[in-house]
């Protein structure tokens, strides 16, 4: 298997940006991924211990990795 890409936060997806060669536009909302070796295949997702590790569905490549944050605890009612 090919090595694990970088693990992605929020802040990481929040500020990405388009990464096509020479392209401007800013209005790229909501963020789209593609694998960028067969960029309409489709992904394959799977979930183990807090990381949702996005694959190729076409060839499995490992396309990200995305930290999934836990859901904050309601204050406590008094
Ligand atoms: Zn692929």
């Amino acid at each position: 298997m090919p090595p694990l890409p970088p693990l992605l936060y929020r802040q990481d997806l929040d500020a990405a940006i388009c990464d096509v060669p020479d392209c401007t536009y800013v209005g790229h909302d909501p963020l789209v991924l593609q694998a960028p070796c067969h960029p309409r295949a489709g992904f394959a997702v799977q979930y183990h211990t807090g990381v949702l590790l996005i694959l190729c569905q076409r060839c499995q490549r490992p396309v990200t990795r995305v930290a999934v944050q836990a859901q904050p605890e309601e204050p406590a009612h008094q």
